[in-house]
């Protein structure tokens, strides 16, 4: 059960304070900052033992694991509970048991859902006028759904080069959108919506990057909930693709709480999965802050932020996991086809990015023959069929004639009829 408390993650202090946006004042620099995490009481728990007489299938189905008070109706589209499947023809070709938690099922098509779901649901427990996020994707599309399923006026501050298709995707459920020219010009509006107007703030908004709001943050438990109820035994290695790293932390937090219930003994080592790599480079240097890196243009859109936040480099040390980088689209683009041809599956680029890092662990034998790994594919490809576009055969156009159809076949598709 939820304590109504929050502590640092970093230095530890106990604080009883609900609004608590921007990270742990005790162990803040000018280069750091930690978040804060809301704490549960583990005894009498017994949650675990009772699901599979609950008939509740969304993420409230762990409602005594979340930060919210017990209500009798919670806000929800009936998020989570998404398939782990098992991917045979990769499996075979690596030599591993690979399985995917496929989080493009959840009502808005990304894992957000399930930080969004439970942010809607505290900004209404604490009477907040509104909500407001600073985003350029699948975060904004989703809190702008739970708005509107709440009632609650949604302000989206995004940025000018956003694509024209998330920004009518965030704006279909009704939600405000406003554009900036940089990502800092929004963190300065969000601060002054947050602090001045009481908004529910549903994404960073400080530099250093405390990460998202960390009752939201908990909705990302349910994964690792999840994976516990549907796999025969916890997988050996569980690969994420992150941008600042909220999710990877709310997964480890997950399997930490069901440690904590004494239901399992080992976390996953958590791999993280960067395509620009500021956690990859704090921990690759062992430095106890993450400094910002290069950013250049990417296909993963939705990893691709040159900073990080604390959470995810505790995730990766506690759990003794890894931080991967794939520097380059092609191996990321090459993971989403093959994925999609093999196992029936159209990922984005950021999701596909973690076979592509599971096929470089491969080859360090990071991964050994015969161990058991997930990845959270976080979204679908449908959103964005431009970049797939770009890495596949034009589609040869011809008259019906059985010659130019053998001819097109071959030379675009290296097909035989
Ligand atoms: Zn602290």
């Amino acid at each position: 059960m939820y304590t109504g408390k929050v502590e640092c993650l970093k230095c530890g202090t106990v604080f009883e304070n609900e609004k608590m946006f921007e990270g742990c004042p005790q162990c803040k620099t000018d280069k750091f900052v930690s978040n804060v995490s809301p704490m549960y009481d583990y005894s009498n728990q017994d949650l675990f033992t009772n699901l599979k007489s609950n008939p509740e299938k969304s993420i409230f189905r762990y409602k005594e694991l979340l930060p919210l008070k017990d209500e009798k109706k919670f806000i929800s589209l009936s998020e989570g509970n998404t398939p782990t499947v098992k991917f045979d023809t990769l499996s075979r070709e690596l030599g591993i048991n690979l399985f995917a938690k496929d989080e493009s099922r959840n009502p808005t098509w990304s894992q957000k859902d399930r930080l969004n779901a439970v942010l809607i649901n505290k900004a209404k427990e604490i009477g907040a006028p509104g909500t407001v996020f600073a985003t350029t994707g699948n975060n904004g599309a989703s809190g702008a759904a739970y708005a509107a399923k709440a009632g609650m006026p949604c302000l989206i501050l995004t940025v000018k080069k956003a694509s024209a298709s998330f920004k009518a995707f965030m704006q279909v459920y009704g939600a405000a959108v406003v554009a900036l020219e940089t990502y800092e010009d929004r963190w300065v509006l969000m601060e002054k919506c947050v602090n001045e107007f009481g908004w529910y703030p549903g994404t960073n908004f400080v530099d250093p990057l405390v990460g998202s709001n960390a009752w939201g943050n908990e909705g990302y438990k349910t994964i690792a909930y999840e994976i516990f109820e549907q796999m025969e035994s916890l997988p050996d290695k569980f690969v994420v693709p992150i941008s600042i790293g909220d999710g990877l932390f709310g997964i480890y937090k997950g399997f930490d709480d069901l440690k904590q219930l004494g239901l399992i003994e080992k976390i996953p080592q958590l791999i993280s999965v960067e395509n620009f790599g500021p956690l990859y480079n704090a921990l690759s240097k062992n430095l106890d802050y993450i400094p910002e890196v290069p950013a250049r243009e990417s296909c993963a859109a939705s990893m691709s932020i040159a900073k990080g936040a604390f959470q995810a480099m505790k995730a990766i040390k506690e759990s003794k996991g890894e931080a991967v980088l794939i520097d380059s689209d092609e191996p990321i683009m090459k993971a989403q086809k093959d994925i999609a041809a093999n196992e029936g599956l159209y990922c984005e680029p950021a999701s596909a990015s973690c076979l592509a890092a599971v096929r470089q662990l491969r080859d360090k034998n990071i991964i050994k023959e015969g161990e058991s790994v997930v990845m959270l594919l976080t979204s679908t490809g449908v959103k964005d069929t431009v970049s797939t576009a770009k890495y596949l055969p034009e589609v040869p156009y011809i008259n019906p004639d059985l010659g130019e159809l053998t001819r097109s076949l071959k030379n675009s598709y290296g097909l035989s009829l």
